[in-house]
């Protein structure tokens, strides 16, 4: 079964159109299954409404956002 770091990456990769059929099915098992991630995920689908309006000056780029991902990774 998918944990918890497993299913916020691949709620990542599903809002990117980048989630394989399988990684779907083993995603909504495991939100089912856990309230946080659950949440982590209405969150997430908020921010991303959020970010589809902000202008691309404001927007963070790959670099900076995989610095940010791999510093959380490090924290995790
Ligand atoms: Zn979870």
């Amino acid at each position: 079964m998918m944990n918890c770091k497993e299913a916020t990456r691949a709620i990542e990769k599903k809002a990117e159109g980048k989630l394989s059929f399988w990684q779907r099915v083993q995603l909504n098992v495991h939100l089912v299954m856990c309230k946080p991630c659950w949440r982590f995920k209405a969150h997430w689908n908020i921010i991303s409404l959020f970010l589809e309006k902000t202008p691309a000056k404001h927007k963070l780029s790959n670099s900076d956002k995989n610095l940010i991902l791999n510093k959380i990774d490090d924290e995790i």
